[in-house]
């Protein structure tokens, strides 16, 4: 049989059951599989001119060997082979640990190349290995992420292998006229470069070829999936405008410009018989919640349910609070179902829910439990929507007949990048705060200044004001960060004596419990609210204006915002105070850049580019795929480019019939069989 790249590795030689196994687990199933398992990295081969190099850097060096190798054993499984190397007249030593059996290719008298590290103190070479240095395909070595039970030799010798046997079936993907474009390589060419690269050159002309595949192909299955979408029954939700109109103006404030067109967005998506999957992105108070609201009484209006799920029972229970009071002249029936709903309570909500009573349900992640079931769901928003995986939020679709969905985050990121963290999601976005709101000062300062900071809090709280002070996390363990919550809150207390009441607020307070320590703080009978990181996302209380973080350099800058968002929700003047020792200068930057912006755009950027969008993303939390090549933030220009010309693609009727697409069409069949849905 013809020799096809879906041929599984096993057909490869020296690839037996317990490798096949082994290389599984790395994702290695097919040819296909192992030529584009690409190195993550390449050492350098080429010869280098010893007066070039600098101290500990990796080179190969290319002389003649000049003394036999001399081979010392030395612990009990160690040892260490030397000979010396003659470079134009010089002499260097070089060494290899516990690689004995190189001896054998260690003649005196012979040219040699090593490749190795440089040791400029000693003139002499720690080698890594021995190269030939006629071969142009070693010029540069590359490294694989290898694993316990596949060797970086065993990949090598495998990727060789499979691209010597299956070059000739490698054929293109990417459509002729986008690589004509866009000065692309073949396929085979880009494999072959990407693993055996003659040159830094021919190195980045692939990389650059194989992100953009990777990136179009990403593209292509967004854009299926949204037709996929697109085609299935969602509902059309015919919401009377005039109601919706007459609620707007019940609002104590004018929306603003920004509010308005995302309004306008959603409810086109409303209407429209076509699924909504939507996310809206604004900045902390930037007024989400109003939106959601709105959108929530037009689906109520066509005689749906709406429901929003929010990722804290605080912040449900604050939403549903407010949202009671935003409904309050209406006949909108508002629920709320958290974690510590009582039995009998739930019981009737349930059923009143079942039976189309309840209009809008308000709560956790109870709401997408087994049992509860709704009358006919027309929209589900979810708050902070960072926060849920991707899998609950598709349980909460599957709730009712393919409600519209909409996700709320206050964690923005740029929009570019939305486009693929999210990419199968429109994406809508309040750009603008209400008007009238204090900017937040924020200032950094070093533990030892802590005392002159509090002085300046004891200021504020005596002009009436209120603060809250945020303790270290300790990640390993909630046990401690109750701990240090505690000793800190006694210590505050002892610093502010008694006039000034300081509570307290942690994970593992009863639900009742932190209830009544948020509800003595909204009413001012704590001045200071010492708590973990709990308060973090949407609490709003006007009267605080001090958020004071302890080890602020262990938070991300997104975290910070969010946290630093919980002031500045009323007409005073607030304060952020950073206390924090960074320990490297990343640590510094992040604690700088927090004072110099209060915009959370321009703070994810900044987090993305200390970080990398894996670290600041999380591939569990947010549903970013993992690209293998590309990177979406430093390439996002590329993955921008691959999605306007993946729409172009499937823009066009019967694009898989045309000539140019279908070599990208087989292939995309293939994989999204085998993927099923991204959701
Ligand atoms: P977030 O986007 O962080 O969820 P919220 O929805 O909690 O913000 O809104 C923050 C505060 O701003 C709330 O007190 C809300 O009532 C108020 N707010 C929302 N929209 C406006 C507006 N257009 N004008 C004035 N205040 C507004
Ligand atoms: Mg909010």
């Amino acid at each position: 049989m013809a020799q096809q790249l879906s041929d599984a590795v096993g057909s490869l030689s020296g690839v037996g059951p317990a490798r096949q196994k082994a290389l599984a687990e790395l994702g290695i199933n097919t040819v296909a599989d192992l030529l584009t398992y690409y190195p993550f990295r390449y050492d350098d081969l080429q010869v280098k001119d010893v007066n070039e190099i600098a101290d500990q850097e990796k080179v190969t060096l290319k002389g003649t060997v000049a003394s036999e190798p001399v081979l010392a054993r030395f612990g009990r499984k160690k040892n260490r082979l030397n000979f010396r190397l003659l470079i134009d007249h010089d002499v260097y030593m070089v060494t290899f640990f516990n690689q004995p059996y190189l001896m054998k290719q260690i003649t005196t008298g012979q040219p040699i190349a090593v490749y190795g590290k440089w040791d400029a103190k000693r003139s002499s070479l720690t080698g890594m290995k021995i190269i030939n240095p006629n071969n142009a395909d070693e010029a540069f070595g590359s490294i694989y992420p290898a694993s316990k039970s596949v060797r970086q030799t065993t990949l090598q010798k495998l990727i060789k292998q499979a691209y010597d046997g299956y070059a000739d079936v490698i054929t293109d993907i990417v459509p002729e006229p986008l690589r004509v474009k866009y000065r692309l390589l073949s396929r085979r060419q880009m494999i072959h470069d990407m693993h055996f690269p003659a040159s830094q050159d021919a190195s980045s002309a692939a990389r650059r070829s194989a992100t953009y595949e990777e990136f179009l192909l990403f593209q292509m299955k967004m854009q299926e999936l949204k037709q996929s979408d697109a085609t299935t029954n969602g509902i059309a939700i015919h919401y009377d405008n005039d109601r919706l109109k007459a609620f707007i103006k019940t609002l104590p404030f004018e929306l603003t410009h920004a509010q308005k067109r995302v309004v306008n967005e959603i409810c086109l998506d409303l209407k429209s018989p076509q699924h909504m999957n939507r996310l809206l992105q604004g900045d902390v108070g930037s007024g989400k919640t109003i939106v959601a609201a709105i959108v929530m009484y037009a689906a109520i209006t066509a005689g749906y349910q709406a429901a929003l799920m929010a990722p804290t029972e605080i912040l449900a229970e604050q939403h549903a609070n407010n949202l009671a009071k935003v409904f309050a002249d209406t006949d909108v029936n508002v629920a709320l179902l958290t974690g510590s709903t009582k039995p009998a309570a739930r019981k009737t909500l349930l059923a009143a829910l079942a039976a189309g009573e309840i209009n809008l349900l308000i709560g956790t992640h109870a709401l997408i439990q087994d049992g509860v079931d709704y009358a006919n769901l027309g929209l589900v928003i979810t708050d902070e929507q960072h926060r849920f995986g991707v899998n609950q939020r598709a349980a909460f679709r599957q709730k009712g007949g393919q409600p519209d969905a909409l996700a709320m985050t206050a964690t923005p990121i740029p929009r570019t990048l939305a486009i693929t963290a999210y990419g199968e999601m429109d994406v809508s976005e309040i750009d603008e705060l209400p008007a009238g709101r204090q900017p937040i000062q924020t200032t950094w300062v070093r533990s030892n200044q802590a005392n002159s900071a509090l002085s300046f809090v004891r200021q504020q709280i005596n002009t009436g004001s209120q603060a809250y002070v945020v303790t270290p996390l300790i990640e390993e363990s909630e046990t401690l960060d109750v701990k240090n919550a505690e000793a800190l809150s006694a210590n505050l207390q002892d610093y502010f004596g008694p006039t000034i009441k300081v509570g307290l607020l942690h994970g593992r307070l009863k639900p009742e419990e932190k209830d009544a320590v948020m509800a003595a703080f909204k009413a001012g009978d704590i001045q200071v609210l010492v708590s973990t990181t709990v308060i973090e996302v949407g609490v709003d209380v006007k009267n605080a204006t001090i958020m004071m973080i302890y080890d602020a350099d262990r938070f991300g800058l997104a975290q910070l915002h969010q946290l630093r968002g919980r002031v500045g929700r009323g007409s005073k003047a607030s304060y952020c105070i950073l206390v924090a020792d960074p320990k490297n200068q990343q640590g510094i930057e992040r604690m700088q850049i927090m004072t110099q912006t209060t915009n959370g755009f321009v703070l994810a950027q900044k987090d993305l580019e200390l970080r990398g969008a894996g670290d600041v993303l999380g591939v569990k939390q947010s549903g970013m795929p993992v690209f293998k090549v590309g990177d979406p933030v430093a390439d996002l220009n590329v993955l921008q480019v691959a999605q306007q010309d993946a729409h172009a693609i499937v823009q066009q009727p019967d694009w898989q019939d045309q000539p140019a697409y279908q070599a990208l069409a087989q292939y995309l069949k293939v994989k999204l069989a085998a993927v099923g849905t991204l959701d």
